[in-house]
């Protein structure tokens, strides 16, 4: 079997660090992809730092990544989906039983019996997966995705979860001209749902802590940009959003966006804060607003914001670094310091 280098966790507080993995050699239904660019996700180091033990405890060592994007090495003889030199792409989701009610309607991202594209159980080499930190993947042909031939590779690795992750919901709750949208926090999500809630021509307005995004958010597709630190500038929007996506990664206060939603409104959770936010019930009562969560999206909908991103020349904003700097890009992450996603260039792992 093939080994790859790799970047893994060998705990909760150590760096990341140089390794070498095992991938397996393709069966019939797999696409093996040279990774070319993995985008840096808040989830990654979550995950990593084990901060999400209550729902999903780290195994370590683990290499993260799920937003991959590179070009195909390998395919088994029953693959009719890629070729050889194809690009291809390759989200959080790596398998499922293909067979529940979930998986038939095309939303595997809610499948009992999914496998995720790092930290979870290996059904083929035991152990748990391991994600795109690495010099290569192999993935069963139905989680790998085609991508537009028109758009920038390093800006399409964050497409894959950052994207998803906010194309999905705003399809949901049906995200259209007219209406009026809020998007909570700038970061690598955040950014995402900006482009897209434009780009489906609804009017959006960015709630950001950091003052020093206020013109990027209006170059990124907003109307409007309101600092969240202050109060009278959140209170002229109150009751008025139809629709608001909150992608924060940390504690803050929720009923104060669930009080800008106007009735029937609805709030969407993708960001995933280690520790339970507040809700104040009558936010929620008065007005028949709702509070929603949503996880990334499924595999045809990923197809489908790929192409829209295509259609539309939509790439993530990225700074893209070797992965010698991972350690220092996490940092800077919490720092909320980043415009607007980090992106690997997996070639500075040939030189470990
Ligand atoms: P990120 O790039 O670090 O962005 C998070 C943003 O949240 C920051 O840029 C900052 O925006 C804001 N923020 C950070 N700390 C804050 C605080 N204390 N109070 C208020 N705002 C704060 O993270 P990301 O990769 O976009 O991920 C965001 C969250 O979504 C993470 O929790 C991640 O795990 C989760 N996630 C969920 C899914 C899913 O399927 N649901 C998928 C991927 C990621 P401003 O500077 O503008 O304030
Ligand atoms: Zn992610």
């Amino acid at each position: 079997m093939p080994n790859a280098k790799a970047y893994s966790a060998a705990n909760a507080t150590s760096p990341l660090a140089s390794t070498t993995i095992t991938r397996r050699d393709p069966t019939e239904q797999d696409v093996q992809i040279e990774i070319l660019f993995c985008g840096i996700c808040h989830s990654d180091l979550h995950q990593v730092r084990n901060e999400w033990s209550g729902v999903m405890p780290t195994v370590y060592p683990c290499v993260p990544g799920h937003e991959i994007v590179g070009r195909v090495t390998k395919v088994g003889s029953a693959v009719g989906k890629f070729k050889v030199g194809d690009l291809a792409a390759v989200g959080c989701m790596v398998d499922s039983d293909g067979t529940c009610p979930e998986c038939k309607v095309g939303l595997e991202q809610f499948c009992p019996n999914g496998t995720l594209t790092y930290n979870f159980p290996d059904k083929h080499l035991g152990g748990v997966t391991y994600g795109g930190y690495s010099e290569s993947i192999v993935v069963n042909q139905r989680f790998v995705l085609h991508v537009p031939a028109n758009l920038n590779l390093a800006g399409v690795a964050p497409l894959l979860c950052a994207g998803i992750t906010t194309y999905s919901p705003m399809r949901h709750w049906n995200v259209t001209k007219g209406k009026k949208v809020g998007v909570v926090g700038l970061g690598g999500l955040g950014h995402m749902g900006v482009k897209f809630a434009h780009a489906l021509g609804a009017h959006v307005v960015v709630f950001t802590t950091s003052a020093n995004k206020k013109n990027d958010a209006m170059r990124l597709g907003a109307d409007e940009v309101v600092l969240s630190k202050n109060a009278d500038e959140m209170k002229t929007h109150a009751g008025s959003f139809d629709f608001i996506l909150d992608a924060v990664s940390a504690d803050h206060d929720i009923s104060a966006y669930i009080n800008l939603l106007r009735r029937d409104g609805n709030i969407t959770l993708v960001g995933a804060p280690e520790k339970p936010l507040a809700v104040a019930a009558f936010g929620l009562i008065m007005g028949r607003r709702s509070l929603s969560g949503s996880p990334i999206g499924g595999i045809a909908e990923t197809q489908e914001m790929l192409d829209f991103c295509g259609k539309h020349d939509i790439t993530s904003d990225v700074e893209v670094i070797p992965i010698q700097k991972v350690n220092e890009a996490y940092e800077r992450l919490l720092k909320a310091d980043v415009k607007y996603r980090f992106s690997i260039d997996m070639a500075s792992l040939k030189s470990e």
